[in-house]
């Protein structure tokens, strides 16, 4: 099956659906990869003075994370971190991808969730959007005249999601999305200064934020992992909401769950 992956940054795929996306991989399915923003705001480094700069880097970590995954096909939409809103001009981009790449499933973000990164929620919600109406002639027809096909997309696979419906067992493939994570470097620098910096501020010190941090991201994933698993019995899951798209939502019931 062909699954697209629509990010707001270039480590979501990574820390959200990583362990399920190697098992994917792994299985045969071909992936691809639609990265919104470069991240190119995340950083306190005081090395990277211009978004270019951590553009540059968050790209390359990116390139060895996908590689890491064996993901080849990544598209990079070049849209400003931080700023990124649900407009039609975003969703007719997504829409666009979409039919280019002709996926049956999509993962994305749950808009739905709280998450205090407003390029998270509104990439969930242009994504959910552009792939109910990617199958309508009449839906951005300039498309159509440029030679790509509509898009008949079945499932939308929501991560960071407060209302998980589909665990999946990534006990198999967890060490392989911590090898990609630690691709991050910048990332990972980030992490720390923010999490020493806040803790100072509430007059607190911790070893974890003085130490080799990667260790502590490894460890991180981990216990994620063995938390999200639990309510499903399993040892180590990513769980996503999978919604199916029209009818097929309404449906469930008599076709049977959707699965990933
Ligand atoms: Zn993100």
């Amino acid at each position: 099956m062909r699954y697209l992956v629509v990010e707001a940054h270039p480590d979501d795929l990574v820390f959200f659906c990583g362990g399920t996306i190697a098992k994917l991989v792994e299985e045969g399915h071909e992936i691809s990869v639609l990265t919104v923003t470069d991240g190119q705001g995340g950083t306190m480094n005081l090395r990277y003075d211009t978004e270019e700069s951590l553009a540059a880097v968050m790209r390359q970590e990116h390139g060895k994370a996908c590689a890491c995954l064996n993901i080849h096909d990544v598209t990079y939409l070049g849209e400003k971190n931080h700023f990124v809103e649900p407009t039609h001009a975003l969703r007719e981009k997504i829409t666009r991808h979409v039919r280019k790449v002709q996926p049956a499933a999509v993962f994305s973000f749950d808009p739905w969730n709280f998450d205090e990164n407003p390029d998270h929620r509104a990439v969930g919600l242009a994504v959910l959007e552009a792939c109910s109406f990617a199958h309508m002639h009449l839906f951005h027809p300039e498309h159509l005249q440029e030679g790509l096909s509509t898009a008949i997309v079945a499932k939308v696979i929501q991560f960071k999601t407060p209302n998980p419906n589909t665990f999946v067992d990534i006990s198999s493939t967890l060490d392989h999305k911590i090898r990609a994570a630690l691709a991050y470097e910048s990332q990972i620098e980030l992490m720390k200064d923010e999490g020493r910096l806040r803790l100072e501020k509430l007059g607190m010190r911790h070893p974890i934020f003085e130490g080799e941090f990667a260790d502590i991201v490894a460890m991180t994933l981990r216990k994620m992992a063995a938390e999200t698993g639990k309510p499903a019995n399993l040892p180590a899951a990513e769980a996503f909401h999978v919604r199916g798209l029209g009818i097929l939502e309404n449906a469930r019931e008599v076709v049977g769950e959707f699965g990933i």
